[in-house]
């Protein structure tokens, strides 16, 4: 055995009822930690594996208490420089102060035992087909947790479904999918240059446990299309060329969306969308019939 089973996580997010995250009614945990840098990431609070304050600039009424209380004089009325990161040390005075709850903690220490409860209560909601889900970030990025949260699950009858860029230890990944049901796996480029650019990390490893995922597991591949990045006809093909070799009959086409523009500037950071123009109705079907044409079945936003 590689992984060393964890009995608690940092997680961000338990989204209960999600219905594009595999088949069926599913809960859906979010892991807070990634290898990659995803330049369009749209759930930036999950890269650190560490908690982080997000200041909600919209809430601020102006009452300065925060400031007052901070004991490491993070905090300024300058909403647009509110925090100083580099000073604070989490200890979420200002989020008990403020009485509109402008600040929040992102990312929570869960037990294993805590977080089961939370996935067995929605149990009569999963029908033949639920279950959980584990995302991310990169779920593998604790891989201990999640390996726990899926024993336990499949323990309890409970489908398991991990949503993840491949990017972890292949020893990792063989002993993962010994509890897995189905892997939704993100291909972002097949160029291992332009991997790297779009990602900070070339598609190698990312690859070679796509073939050990397929060996093992059902895998549905999801294609981010981030225009003028991976969306020409040679990088589509390539796409579903690759899928083929591994015997996957799905790719869901997941058009970049600019959903997670909020989270940036909560988090204080820059947004990258502006560097994205959005994709129209009719570049996202020309991709989508690229990839048919190869003799795959595509769906748009995950609808499964
Ligand atoms: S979490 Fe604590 S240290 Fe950080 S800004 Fe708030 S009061 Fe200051
Ligand atoms: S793999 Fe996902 S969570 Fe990690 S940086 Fe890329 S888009 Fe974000």
């Amino acid at each position: 055995m590689s992984i060393v089973p964890a009995s608690s996580g940092m997680i961000t997010e338990i989204k209960k009822f999600a219905t594009h995250d595999g088949p069926g009614i599913r809960t859906t945990v979010f892991l807070k930690g990634c290898p990659l840098r995803c330049r369009w990431c749209s759930n930036p609070e999950t890269i650190s594996p560490h908690s982080q304050l997000y200041f909600l600039p919209k809430r601020c009424k102006g009452f300065g208490a925060c400031v007052e209380i901070c004991p490491e004089k993070a905090l300024s009325m300058d909403l647009d420089a509110k925090v100083d990161r580099k000073r604070c040390t989490l200890c979420m005075k200002c989020a008990a102060e403020c009485p509109n709850s402008a600040f929040r903690q992102v990312g929570e220490v869960y037990s294993l035992n805590d977080l089961m409860r939370e996935i067995e209560k929605d149990k009569p909601f999963y029908g033949k087909e639920g279950g959980v889900t584990l995302s991310g970030g990169e779920p593998l990025f604790q891989a201990g947790f999640a390996l726990q949260i899926f024993r336990k699950s499949k323990e309890a009858g409970i489908s398991t479904v991990l949503d993840t860029s491949g990017c972890a230890a292949s020893e990792v990944v063989r002993e993962i999918m010994e509890y897995t049901d189905l892997v939704l796996l993100d291909i972002k480029h097949m160029d291992p240059e332009k991997h790297r650019q779009g990602t900070g990390v070339d598609n190698a490893l990312i690859l070679r446990n796509a073939r050990i995922m397929a060996s093992m597991r059902s895998v549905r591949i999801s294609l981010p299309l981030i225009p003028d990045y991976n969306d020409s006809e040679e990088n589509l093909s390539a796409t579903a060329e690759f899928a083929l070799s591994l015997g996957v009959g799905y790719i869901d086409i997941n058009p970049l969306h600019k959903l997670g523009t909020d989270k940036y500037a909560y988090l204080g950071l820059e947004s990258p969308y502006g560097a994205y123009r959005s994709l129209d109705k009719l570049e996202v079907a020309r991709a989508r019939d690229i990839v048919k044409r190869h003799g795959l079945e595509v769906t748009v936003g995950r609808m499964m």
